[in-house]
């Protein structure tokens, strides 16, 4: 069937406007909008059946009124008027809904309105709108679609989205950006609806961690789960400060985002320092409404809100991407230091031994007693790479460990029961606890 004959049959079952009548036809033509195609098509039939008409032929009247009668054709209307008596005259002026948008594209200004309102509250590079549309306006079109064998059309949904982008980006200058958009602006015509949705900001860095009994995350009271009671003096935590708590503060002052998933390569025990160059980390903001930070200066502010105990550097903008590798590289080396006291008194050939036996050496370990009541129970394997071991004192040793991330050092010591295997305990046969921990450096390719 050809385009004008398809388009007759169309107008003929439904009044169309011109966006959902050319929308039809969208993959035909470049550089020209859908509602100029729809407009084309009928002007194009206008004339057709104008020609019928002087010639005589009854089929171009059938047709005038066809397109005047869904009232989307005011060309039909005046030919009929000339043509016509007046008392014969079936159609009005007056526009009928259109079958498939019911004349929301009359709303695209206000929308666009709506949401450049809205968008004043937000910083963004970017954007992207998206377009919620109820199923049966959906199904409606598919159905449409279906019958009359389009199937190089646009839908209904990409069309609104597409036009209400168009219009935004020429008024506020910034590009629509379908893969990563800082902000979604999802529009429900017929709802007559704008919602903004700002995308997380992602910041990556490294902190260190210079004093112990600080978690890395915030730990809710184990009481009141959070809420509140006498023995967390109201806080709802089990300890006043985490490192989370530390660095994300200034950053939602600063983006004011709703709140932070903290996101670090592996974590240090609470009684355990992180020195070295730092453990890298990712900060995730959640709804920012700004996002074009001054990372330096939110570093210095950080430091000072850490007060020495905690500390970043090399702030840096992040994204999804950068996330996965940080978790992917959670098996990385990493460099720790350990202060053991021992049962009995040690000789300075338990160091060398210790040095041969664990140097280069696969260490199997179960997961630990400690935390069997929240992990389950695996066998892991980790190497060591080197180590290195000095007297303290008749019975107290420091252990420099490079290692695979994610051995568990304090049981490297103790042996945990035989659950770690080899230990220092276990090789000297000298029962060994450890008494200071520091992670010195995570080790990443960068
Ligand atoms: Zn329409
Ligand atoms: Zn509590």
């Amino acid at each position: 069937m050809g385009i004008l004959n398809k388009t007759l049959s169309m107008l003929e079952a439904h009044a169309l406007c011109d966006h959902c009548l050319g929308r039809q036809f969208a993959m035909l033509g470049h550089g020209i909008e859908n509602d100029e195609r729809g407009n084309a098509l009928k002007q194009t039939l206008v004339m057709k059946a104008h020609d019928l008409v002087l010639s005589g032929n009854k089929k171009g009247l059938k047709v005038l009124n066809v397109l005047a009668a869904n009232g989307f054709s005011r060309a039909a209307s005046e030919v009929l008027e000339k043509t016509e008596p007046r008392d014969q005259l079936e159609h009005k002026h007056t526009r009928s809904l259109c079958f498939l948008c019911e004349n929301r594209f009359d709303s695209l200004d206000d929308l666009t309105e709506k949401a450049l309102s809205l968008l004043v509250d937000y910083e963004y590079g970017n954007f992207l709108v998206g377009t919620e549309l109820t199923v049966s306006v959906a199904e409606r079109e598919d159905e449409f679609r279906a019958r009359f064998g389009i199937d190089h059309g646009e839908n209904l949904k990409n069309e609104f989205g597409r036009m209400i982008g168009k219009r935004i980006a020429e008024i506020n200058k910034k590009p629509v950006e379908f893969k990563k958009p800082d902000i979604v602006v999802l529009v429900n015509p017929f709802a007559g609806r704008v919602e903004i949705l700002s995308n997380p900001l992602f910041v990556a860095g490294r902190y260190r961690k210079l004093v112990r009994d600080i978690p890395q995350s915030k730990w809710f009271c184990s009481n009141c789960m959070g809420k509140g009671c006498e023995k967390c003096n109201g806080t709802g935590k089990m300890y006043p400060a985490s490192v989370q708590e530390i660095i994300e503060e200034p950053f939602l002052r600063a983006t004011d985002g709703t709140e932070s998933s903290f996101h670090a390569s592996g974590r240090e025990d609470i009684d355990v320092r992180m020195l070295g160059n730092g453990r890298p980390f990712v900060l995730e903001i959640t709804k920012p409404r700004r996002r074009f930070l001054d990372l330096g200066k939110l570093e210095k502010e950080v430091n000072r809100h850490g007060k020495g105990k905690v500390k970043v550097s090399g702030l840096k903008p992040a994204d999804r991407a950068f996330l996965r590798e940080l978790k992917r590289g959670e098996t990385k080396q990493k460099e720790y230091h350990v202060v053991m006291e021992f049962e009995n008194r040690i000789l300075s050939k338990d160091l060398r031994i210790l040095k041969e036996r664990l140097t280069n050496a696969l260490i199997l370990q179960k997961t630990p007693l400690r935390v069997l009541h929240r992990r389950a129970d695996l066998t892991r394997e980790k190497y060591i790479y080197e180590v290195n071991v000095k007297k303290l004192s008749p019975n107290k040793a420091e252990m420099r460990i490079r290692c695979q991330g994610g051995l568990y050092v304090k049981e490297l010591v103790t042996g945990d029961e035989g659950r770690t295997a080899n230990s220092v305990s276990e090789i000297l046969n000298n029962k060994a606890k450890p008494l200071k921990l520091d992670v010195l450096n995570v080790i990443m390719e960068e």
